[in-house]
């Protein structure tokens, strides 16, 4: 049942297709923990990087629908070119997208056509699920603003070439709240003001995660991405943002998950113990039922999530906390499940199963994590504020 349009299933063909070339080169990504920047060349020629820029800034202007069909493909082969596909249509490109000037749209849709991964720099050291206690402030001089402060987590760290920045706003000495402020590098190195140093990880590994620090960045008032609603509001606008980002990075889970679980079907139908395939035994074929009935609910849900993106504002903020939550419990469900299947071979460092296990482990934690996002959840279909802070109820009913 899969509902898709003639045009959806050539795109979706057509990535699966470029992705068996992120597959060859998956485990040696993986290996090096060097970022696939081949690889990333052949998506940005075959048009899967920047597939949701508009056709008025040189982009195919395709949907988050689209997009999902595309990462899914990606992440089923290497979950690190998945993630790529996800930064590269959906973020901090959605965000300047939306709410982005004609120059900034300009900037940022050069960069990303030409392949680059944008970063996106809300995480610190102190302000990880409370993302409002950031301390990074951007301080107005003049006609431009200097941003000093420390981020950590940053995907792409040291490889992107677009940042959003996420600093609060100080403007005539005042705090006015928090905003967006895009800065681009031009030559080789870090922009002036921004080192990068990279975080060992887990999973996911060809792609760098990095403490940034920011000394005195100076950005134009020109390049200040400026929510809609003003600044008080600010944040909550730049998050919606999030919401792609957020449905995106559910499709990595899916497809690295769908990968595992391909890998597992497989081989359950050909290794043979007490004489007949391990598929026969019922403990193994019910734990393969379960991964297809997981598989299935999440992508339903991505895919709700995905659709329910208007031409130009993005998914709707409980679909895609739903969508995600599931697909990242999933993942961590159903590669554990695949590795159980290949038992000591799927062990090995040898075999993509280890891989899948260890890459499935962030979705969880990234981009708000599980509990976080079962707490939006519960806002929205109980209709009312859960404030997270010991005095928020008292503040509530003060208002
Ligand atoms: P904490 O907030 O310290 O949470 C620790 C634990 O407490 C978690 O289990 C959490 O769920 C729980 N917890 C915290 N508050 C609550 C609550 N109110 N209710 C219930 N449980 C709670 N950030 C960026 O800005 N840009 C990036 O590109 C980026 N990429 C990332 C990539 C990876 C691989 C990872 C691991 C992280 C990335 N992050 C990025 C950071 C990510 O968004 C944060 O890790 C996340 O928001 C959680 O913050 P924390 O890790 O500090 O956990």
């Amino acid at each position: 049942m899969e509902c898709l349009t003639e045009a959806e299933r050539r795109l979706r063909d057509h990535a699966r297709e470029v992705a068996q070339e992120a597959a060859a080169q998956a485990a040696e990504t993986d290996r090096s923990e060097q970022y696939p920047w081949a690889m990333v060349r052949r998506m940005a020629e075959a048009g899967f990087m920047g597939l949701t820029i508009p056709k008025a800034m040189g982009g195919p202007g395709l949907s988050y629908f689209d997009a999902v069909l595309v990462i899914e493909e990606f992440s089923k082969a290497c979950a690190v070119c998945g993630r790529i596909a996800v930064e590269a249509n959906m973020g901090a490109v959605g965000a300047i997208m939306a709410y982005g000037s004609e120059a900034q749209k300009r900037i940022a849709a050069g960069l990303v056509l030409a392949g680059d991964k944008p970063a996106i720099l809300i995480t610190e050291p102190e302000a990880g699920s409370a993302a409002t206690d950031m301390r990074t402030r951007a301080v107005k001089r003049g006609h431009e603003w200097v941003i000093d402060g420390d981020k950590t987590w940053i995907t792409g760290g040291g490889v992107s070439r677009l940042h959003l920045v996420f600093a609060r706003v100080i403007e005539d000495g005042e705090e006015k709240g928090i905003g967006g402020f895009i800065v681009a590098r031009t030559g080789e190195g870090m922009p002036d003001g921004m080192t990068a140093e990279r975080i060992p990880s887990m999973g996911l590994r060809g792609m760098p995660e990095a403490n940034i620090a920011l000394r005195g960045v100076v950005v134009k008032d020109d390049m200040v991405l400026r929510p809609p609603g003003g600044w008080a509001r600010g944040f909550g606008r730049l998050m919606d943002a999030y919401n792609g980002q957020r449905v995106g990075a559910g499709t990595v889970a899916l497809g690295l998950a769908a990968g595992a679980y391909g890998h597992a079907l497989e081989r359950a139908q050909c290794r043979r113990q007490f004489g007949r395939p391990i598929a026969e035994f019922q403990g193994l074929a019910w734990m393969l039922a379960d991964m297809s009935i997981e598989l299935e609910a999440s992508r339903a849900l991505i895919w709700r999530a995905a659709r329910s993106a208007g031409p130009n504002g993005f998914p709707d903020r409980l679909a895609a906390a739903q969508a995600k939550v599931m697909a990242a419990d999933m993942a961590i469900r159903v590669t554990n499940n695949a590795l159980q299947v290949w038992g000591a071979a799927g062990y090995s460092r040898e075999n993509p199963m280890e891989r899948y296990v260890r890459d499935a482990r962030m979705f969880a934690i990234a981009g708000g994590t599980a509990q976080v996002l079962r707490t939006q959840v519960a806002e929205q279909i109980l209709g009312r504020k859960l404030p997270q802070t010991r005095d928020g109820f008292v503040r509530i009913a003060a208002d």
